[in-house]
């Protein structure tokens, strides 16, 4: 069994590592040139940690993390840093990791010819019963007889392969940044305004994680000082969240503005019907790009891969040398039903959550707080320990 996979993102990598741990030959097709260190930091939690274990590699992400000191508080305040909920455990098992360290550690436990970088999938063939992949040029640049569409939000896969119902503006923008130095704080957790969050995390080695998210008109239809008119992100933050509590305004000071992310929310218009078509299959956020709300869309990924990559092992057989079997495209119906159900109730709770956290009408704020302010915090607690609670395949 030949797999090819494209996109070296979180989902790509562990798909691999799963398939390539399991005795199957596999290719990863990733069109950046290199893998360069960026991105900001990635909240773990339970279930992508229980993922990570099941390729043998959740002690390495979990010596990366740091579990924020339990007398630290967390929860969620309003922009006067008042509490609505407090806690000092809410979310079960969480690690918050910087993403560079967590794509060495992927990247690591593959062998280095096994990623091609510089390579874009362009046009997929599946006419064959296979797969063929190839680039801008027309250039066949990879065979085999499954095609794993890793390639994230924009996804070429899901374009080319798929009937694609296009991506959505979810109506905000989030930004993440990680201050340059160390930096205390007290608490951690939320604080939700009208219309604007502002969320803090710790990273195992004492910088801080932050990110922000904001109701922005969409691009192009963006009004001067509305984030459309080529503002740079450190000042925009500052306009945005400048009178906010503290320590918000002094953690956007302690972050490089070079090394701030800004990304326009989107999900799909409608949710896919199937993550497989004859043998291409989707997963991570090329199959179902979420709000980040329940940071759940990389822990998603990992499940996702985990899944797939043990039922494609168990179809090719001991080794996974074994020609494809037939019973190939029944292993991918059933984890395109797993995984569907598992993962679409949790797109859709993310997005609902992302309306009540960026809620802007002030009689919504003002009902949403006074619920919020009454609802016991075992609730909360109850819910994401649910989320964690899952098992991969055997
Ligand atoms: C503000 C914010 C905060 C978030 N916080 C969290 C969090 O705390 N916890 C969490 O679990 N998730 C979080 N997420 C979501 C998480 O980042 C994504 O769900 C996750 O990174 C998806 O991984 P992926 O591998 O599916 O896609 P990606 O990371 O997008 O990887 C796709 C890869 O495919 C490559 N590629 C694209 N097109 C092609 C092509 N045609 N050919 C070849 N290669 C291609 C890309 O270069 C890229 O390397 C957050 C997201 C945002 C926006």
């Amino acid at each position: 069994m030949r797999v090819v996979v494209a996109g070296a993102g979180i989902a790509g990598l562990v798909t691999a590592i799963g398939l390539h741990r399991a005795g199957i030959e596999v290719t990863v097709l990733e069109r950046a040139p290199e893998l360069a260190p960026a991105g900001a930091g990635i909240s773990l939690f339970g279930n992508g940690l229980t993922g990570l274990a099941a390729v043998g590699l959740a002690d390495q992400v979990r010596a990366l993390g740091g579990r924020a000191s339990p007398s630290v508080r967390g929860g969620l305040r309003t922009p006067d840093g008042r509490w609505l909920t407090s806690s000092t455990d809410v979310t079960g098992e969480v690690q918050v990791v910087h993403r560079a360290d967590l794509q060495r550690v992927l990247l690591e436990a593959l062998p280095a010819d096994l990623v091609r970088l510089g390579v874009e999938v362009a046009a997929v063939d599946l006419s064959s019963g296979g797969v063929v992949v190839r680039d801008a040029d027309g250039s066949a640049v990879a065979e085999g007889d499954l095609l794993v569409g890793a390639d994230g939000t924009g996804s070429a896969v899901r374009s080319i392969a798929f009937g694609d119902p296009g991506l959505r503006y979810a109506g905000w923008v989030a930004w993440r940044g990680i201050t340059s130095g160390l930096f205390g704080v007290d608490a951690i957790g939320e604080t939700w305004g009208r219309g604007r969050l502002f969320g803090i995390t710790l990273l195992g080695d004492g910088r801080v994680y932050w990110f922000a998210g904001a109701r922005v008109p969409a691009a192009g239809r963006g009004v001067a000082g509305d984030g459309g008119a080529g503002e740079p992100p450190g000042t925009e933050l500052r306009r945005r969240f400048g009178r906010w509590h503290r320590p918000i305004p002094a953690l956007i000071d302690a972050t490089d503005d070079g090394a701030l992310l800004r990304h326009e929310i989107r999900t799909l218009a409608r949710p896919l019907g199937s993550y497989v078509t004859g043998r291409a299959v989707l997963v991570g956020d090329a199959a179902h790009p979420m709000t980040p709300n329940l940071g759940q869309g990389g822990n998603q990924a990992i499940e996702d891969a985990v899944t797939l990559a043990r039922m494609v092992a168990r179809a090719a057989g001991p080794g996974g040398a074994a020609s494809p079997r037939p019973d190939l495209d029944r292993t991918l119906s059933g984890y395109d039903a797993v995984r569907r159900k598992r993962v679409e109730p949790i797109v859709r709770r993310s997005a609902l959550l992302g309306r009540l956290a960026l809620a802007s009408r002030p009689a919504a704020v003002r009902v949403r707080n006074l619920a919020l302010r009454a609802a016991p915090s075992s609730s909360a607690t109850r819910v994401a320990r649910a989320l964690q609670r899952w098992q991969p395949p055997p």
